[in-house]
């Protein structure tokens, strides 16, 4: 067996899904404007910097971080308004939570989602070997298509429903009669995933006692500390530790801990800038809607949906990146309901003028 080649031991012991999928991949962007990744643009001062850095005096590198993440999980709580008796676990990123989620329910039954959404429900379904059900959204506004929804959920009775609120990558909250309609038809869990919180004043965080079957996820990544990797999933105790048992016991490291706690102890600073953003956002989307050739979809998200003219997508992307070194995000081939569409994050003024600036060049 010592005499057979790599690729001939790939074939045998490497499932045909996990050889079928290809790595999530992540363009290098040294030297561009990047407006790809739902990144918050802006730095801390340097006082607080130093407050940071002064505070990372404490970190026991030597030793395993405190496993259950006590002090970050109370800020957690505080700062998100976790309504009391829920309980919560902490991800290395929602990503990994999502990852536990499915873990829990693999062999019970499917992940269902709507579609286009974001994209590593699928993705870690299939790599978990978890049936995965997408189910389109409408076609002209990207809400939820109830009648279908509700027959696909009544059709595979999946044990674990995902609803990005706002949505990724199209940026619009679903309407709220709707998601109620879900959560009362589903057997299964049904997990908010509220990326976005910080750009939108609906949450389901308040309600999460309303209801036996649901969870609310958040992530600190799109609010300033992408750098960080750390998600929360909240809900009724019962829930949080069944999910907690597939958690790897130290997770969440403790440089990760100690810097979250304190960007959290001034929050106020991330807050000014996400309200920045969201201002911001409107003018971009102002703008964007004055080019006449081109769709800009309306977003409570930190990001917004475009439809470029037809076939044009790819080519509009290379040459925003080629000539004006900016980064935005191509959806056009990854969706049916994405066709011509690219997404664009919203970064500073500046970069906001840059891009539209571009825009307007390479649309000419
Ligand atoms: C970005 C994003 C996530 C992942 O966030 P991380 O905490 O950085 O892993 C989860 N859900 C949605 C909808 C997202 O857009």
């Amino acid at each position: 067996m010592g005499l057979a080649s790599i690729n001939e031991i790939i074939q045998r012991i490497i499932s045909p899904q996990i050889r079928s999928l290809s790595a999530y991949a992540v363009p290098s962007s040294a030297g561009y404007i990047k407006l790809d990744a739902m990144e918050n643009p802006y730095q801390w001062s340097n006082e607080l910097r130093d407050a940071w850095l002064e505070r990372m005096r404490e970190a026991n590198i030597n030793r395993y971080p405190d496993p259950a993440a006590v002090g970050l999980k109370k800020q957690l709580a505080k700062v998100m308004s976790v309504p009391n008796g829920l309980s919560m676990v902490l991800g290395n990123g929602s990503d990994e939570l999502i990852q536990m989620l499915i873990m829990a329910v693999a062999g019970q039954g499917a992940v269902m989602s709507p579609e286009p959404g974001f994209v590593m429900y699928k993705m870690l379904a299939k790599l978990l070997g978890v049936e995965y059900i997408g189910v389109p959204l409408q076609e002209d506004d990207f809400q939820l298509d109830m009648p279908v929804m509700l027959e696909a959920i009544k059709q595979h009775q999946p044990a674990l429903i995902f609803i990005a609120y706002p949505n990724n990558p199209t940026g619009n909250l679903y309407h709220a009669n709707d998601i109620e309609q879900i959560i009362q038809q589903a057997s299964g869990l049904v997990v908010i995933d509220e990326a976005y919180a910080a750009f939108t004043d609906s949450s389901y965080m308040s309600r999460i006692t309303h209801y036996n079957n649901v969870l609310v996820m958040r992530t600190v990544s799109k609010m300033g500390l992408a750098g960080l990797r750390l998600g929360l999933l909240v809900g009724a105790p019962e829930w949080i530790q069944e999910i907690d048992k597939i958690r790897l016991p130290y997770n969440i490291n403790v440089l990760t801990q100690i810097s979250a706690e304190f960007a959290l102890e001034h929050h106020q600073v991330l807050d000014q800038q996400t309200a920045q953003i969201r201002e911001d956002r409107t003018r971009l989307f102002e703008q964007l809607a004055s080019f006449s050739e081109i769709q800009a979809f309306p977003s409570d998200a930190n990001f917004i949906l475009l439809r470029m003219p037809k076939d044009k997508a790819p080519q509009i992307h290379q040459a925003l990146r080629d000539e004006h070194k900016i980064l935005i995000k191509v959806l056009h081939g990854s969706h049916p309901l994405l066709d011509d569409c690219l997404r664009v994050t919203v970064g500073t003024p500046d970069e906001n003028k840059a891009f539209i600036t571009a825009l307007g060049e390479v649309l000419n």
